[in-house]
């Protein structure tokens, strides 16, 4: 029988108030039931709040450096538990194992990347105008941090959100996505095991109510949210409202651009992983292929070959190149899509259906699909499907390929295939997106880098990196005067002067 998990709440797993529980779901078998998990509310939050706050007072006297040690820690036990951790992702998730170990590893060097931060959390001194005086910053902690993540990436995401959170010296409440609540119920087991102190961490599972219960809570100062643009959007007005500090990761609509002197075999094995890898639910997915005429009949051949040869099955079945969509409502959009582009006028060149046969008839599966044709004005060409189907847009030059790729409302990452150095680096300044790849594809981010978009993907912060460690800190600045008499800043040098 399918075991019923619990929140984590003041040092103990427990029921949720309201005694609702939902269904987490095998997406590549829906016969095989994972485990049943709290629908938590307003209640729940509540108490994780109170001891959140409990938490966070204990958690922000242990020096910065012993707080890296236990995440530290925590990067060797994600380790040592990496092929199970990805095996049950697969299982909850749906990617095939290569990419869900690769999401364990984003884990481990975000983990590793934290411990050593906790060592150089820098502020600044610099001199004073004034003499016997010194002038300094540091960063301390800001309090409860709110976190709230998408299904996609089941374990990489809650640790960009919740290790520098940590080390920063915040107490967390984290409210993972009810598609994938197995990966952090093990996530916050081996911050537990790894010594963290439990009232620093809690566990909320459910949905948009308990989502939106830890949003609306007057004692959480700072929420950190990454999932679509609507729900991100309606977050922002409570948060803008309460004065809370808010980083936002949100949809995408990213772009491969192909000139006509790219390596065209390089950029088939980019567009094949960018497009299709994770079944199109990558932040990051290769939506949009921008081809130079002068390639584009070959090289969308190419791809429709390719792309028609790619096996869909269960994850954890060696040969599945592709797996399934996370749920019947995301491949009923993806449906519609496809439908909507083919009566904008988008030529269908591969896929537009549902497969057949033993492997995918339990899961909820799309054949990878191919819409070339495509105007940048269509809805295919400009919204978010978030599914295995690539819109192919045709230009005739540089200039124009950029301007296709900047005509939507997002902005995370763009990829250009060339072998023309000045391209490259023009790219790099035109494409209006966080993350620009030349030569790569538009999905492959790495921990130590800030990642994030501009437009309507974000909101002007970054995950990963350096910077997301200001998101997690406030500055404190200090003026210590030992002249043993009252100095006046921007008075006391300038008596006497003219100007
Ligand atoms: P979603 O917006 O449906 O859900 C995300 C999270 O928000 C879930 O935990 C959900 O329970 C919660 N939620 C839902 N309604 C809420 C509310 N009213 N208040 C508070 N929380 C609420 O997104 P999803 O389907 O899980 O993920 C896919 C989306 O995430 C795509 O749009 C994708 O582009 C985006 N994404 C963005 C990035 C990035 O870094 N930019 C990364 C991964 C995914």
């Amino acid at each position: 029988m399918a075991k019923t998990y619990r929140n984590f709440i003041a040092g103990e797993w427990v029921d949720s108030s309201t005694g609702r529980t939902f269904e987490n779901r095998n997406p590549a078998d829906t016969s095989d039931l994972i485990g049943r998990f709290p629908e938590s509310g307003a209640r729940d939050v509540a108490a994780a709040v109170r001891s959140a706050r409990r938490g966070f007072e204990l958690w922000r006297a242990v020096p910065a450096p012993a707080r890296g040690d236990v995440l530290r820690r925590v990067g060797d036990l994600l380790v040592r538990h990496k092929e199970d951790l990805a095996r049950s992702m697969t299982r909850e998730m749906g990617k095939v194992p290569a990419e869900t170990r690769g999401d364990v590893q984003e884990g481990i060097d975000t983990a590793y990347y934290a411990a050593t931060q906790g060592r150089q959390l820098f502020g600044h001194v610099v001199p004073s105008e004034l003499r016997s005086k010194w002038a300094m910053s540091y960063r301390r902690p800001i309090g409860v941090a709110g976190l709230i993540t998408p299904f996609n990436f089941p374990l990489a995401i809650p640790t960009w959100k919740m290790f520098p959170a940590l080390v920063c010296g915040n107490a967390v409440i984290i409210k993972p996505s009810e598609d994938v609540p197995h990966t952090v119920h093990r996530l916050v087991e081996i911050l537990l095991e790894a010594g963290l102190p439990p009232e620093v961490i809690q566990l909320v599972h459910g949905g948009a109510e308990a989502g939106k219960a830890l949003v609306d809570h007057p004692d959480v100062p700072l929420i950190s949210f990454t999932g679509s643009t609507d729900t991100g959007s309606r977050i922002g007005e409570t948060c803008g409202r309460m004065h809370k500090r808010l980083s936002l990761e949100m949809g995408g609509k990213n772009a491969m651009i192909v000139m006509d002197d790219a390596d065209l075999d390089l950029a088939l094995d980019g567009v094949l992983w960018g497009a299709f890898g994770t079944t199109g639910q990558r932040c990051t997915a290769t939506s949009r292929l921008i081809v130079h005429r002068k390639v584009h009949d070959r090289f969308v051949r190419m791809v429709a070959e390719a792309a028609g040869s790619l096996r869909l099955g269960p994850g954890l079945d060696p040969s599945t190149d592709v797996g399934p969509l996370i749920h019947e409502a995301s491949r009923e959009k993806v449906e519609r899509y496809v439908e909507i582009g083919q009566e904008e006028g988008a030529e269908l060149v591969l896929g537009g259906r549902r497969p057949t046969g033993q492997r995918t008839k339990r899961g909820w599966f799309y054949r990878p699909t191919i819409l070339a044709g495509v105007k940048p004005s269509m809805r295919i060409a400009q919204e978010e499907i978030f599914g295995p189907v690539l819109a192919v847009l045709r230009v005739g030059s540089f200039d124009e390929a950029v301007r296709v790729n900047n005509g939507v409302r997002y902005g995370l990452s763009s990829a250009l295939y060339t072998r023309n150095v000045n391209l490259a680096f023009r790219a790099y300044q035109e494409l209006d997106n966080g993350i620009t790849y030349v030569n790569a594809p538009t999905i492959g981010a790495e921990a130590h880098l800030p990642f994030g978009g501009v437009k309507q993907t974000g909101n002007g912060h970054r995950e990963g990196g350096w910077e997301v460690y200001e998101f997690y800190s406030e500055t404190k600045v200090g003026y210590i005067d030992f002249s043993g008499s009252l100095q006046r800043a921007q008075i006391d040098n300038y008596a006497g002067s003219p100007t």
